[in-house]
């Protein structure tokens, strides 16, 4: 009993030391003047957000507009974003000094050796641009630009739900298949900056051809783009011939019909769903096998849409999976939504930074 008491009194002091050493360090920064911030901005196919971290670890200020217009605004993507930084930050109002860098994803390759963005069908006006070092003399500010969902998995695992965990792959289904690593408590870009490309692993020898040009990648059998092969046996004629006819509709709205006729009750749609989560399990088996994660972080707007599929994948992995490396293994949803790419690229630049 009296070790326990002397435990908690010794606890107390420690406590009362840190609190009174936290209120020195609050009022020794000299009136006037910001802590550091970092600015976090996520570029996705169709919008772009931006936001700030600032020093209580806090995302502030969040933004978001239409991609195509923002990088369009001054003629090319580079001069057009230095106009929608300055923006935010005078309409933010930060002090320029307090700024210590900017963090940007893309949805695309970041080639680690040229430092440009490859694979960038999306927004035309990224490919090959080598976007850090054309920005950054521009803005005057270090800027570090890097994969989108390499930017989830360092976000989940500075803020959310990979906290305190070294070692987390994060598996993003939209309309692609995207994938980022964490391992020994780092962000893993490869040799070349093109790694955790699980989307683009082989499944089917000679199947679907897929935008990198190979022929049956992962993301060809359980993705967004997967199920636009499965809707013509799911929706009617009529209304696969007014989406089709209709160019404002993508591929993205396909699936959510697939997704709409499943909740509906559809058992085709249920069928192309599983089964493409079921494909999904699969691959992140050979991911589990490989690299032995602790978590496996399945987040994206597929997954999103249709939870069921959490558990078609957590158990293809359990009977598919070695037992040394599935026995312990969490699969489990993201916790930061849609600002986990944002907390990542801000993050990026406290650790580049530091
Ligand atoms: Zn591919």
């Amino acid at each position: 009993m009296d070790e326990t008491r002397s435990k908690r009194s010794w606890l107390g002091r420690l406590g009362v030391v840190l609190y009174r050493r936290a209120l020195i360090i609050l009022f020794e920064r000299p009136p006037g003047t910001q802590a550091m911030i970092t600015i976090g901005i996520d570029i996705g196919a169709t919008k772009t957000a931006i936001a700030t971290l600032e020093a209580d670890g806090a995302l502030r200020a969040f933004r978001k507009v239409p991609s195509a217009k923002m990088l369009s605004e001054k003629g090319n993507a580079v001069d057009s974003l230095r106009l929608f930084i300055d923006d935010y930050v005078s309409m933010a109002g930060y002090e320029r000094e307090s700024i210590r860098g900017i963090g940007i994803g893309v949805p695309a390759v970041l080639d680690s050796y040229t430092q440009e963005i490859v694979s960038c069908p999306n927004l035309p006006g990224l490919d090959r641009l080598p976007l850090e070092a054309m920005l950054s003399p521009k803005i005057d500010l270090p800027v570090f630009v890097e994969n989108d969902v390499n930017l989830i998995a360092l976000g989940e695992h500075s803020f959310g739900r990979g906290r305190g965990i070294n070692d987390l792959a994060c598996v993003y289904v939209g309309s692609g298949l995207g994938c980022g690593l964490i391992l020994n408590g780092q962000l893993y870009p490869g040799a070349d900056g093109a790694a955790a490309e699980l989307g683009h692993a082989i499944y089917e020898p000679n199947g679907r051809l897929c935008s990198c040009g190979a022929r049956g990648c992962y993301e060809m059998y359980c993705s967004g783009k997967a199920l636009t092969f499965d809707a013509p046996g799911i929706l009617g004629d009529s209304e696969m011939k007014a989406m089709l006819s209709d160019e404002s509709y993508g591929p993205w709205a396909l699936a959510e019909k697939v997704i709409e006729a499943a909740k509906a009750g559809n058992p085709n749609a249920n069928g192309a769903l599983t089964k493409s989560f079921f494909i999904l399990g699969l691959a992140i088996t050979n991911l589990v096998n490989i690299l032995n994660p602790r978590l496996v972080i399945l987040g994206g707007g597929i997954v999103g849409g249709w939870p069921e599929g959490l558990r078609t994948v957590r158990e293809t992995v359990n009977t598919t999976a070695r037992s040394v490396a599935r026995d312990r293994l969490i699969i489990d949803t993201p916790q930061l939504g849609e600002t986990a790419g944002l907390y990542g690229a801000a993050r990026l630049v406290e650790i580049k930074t530091r």
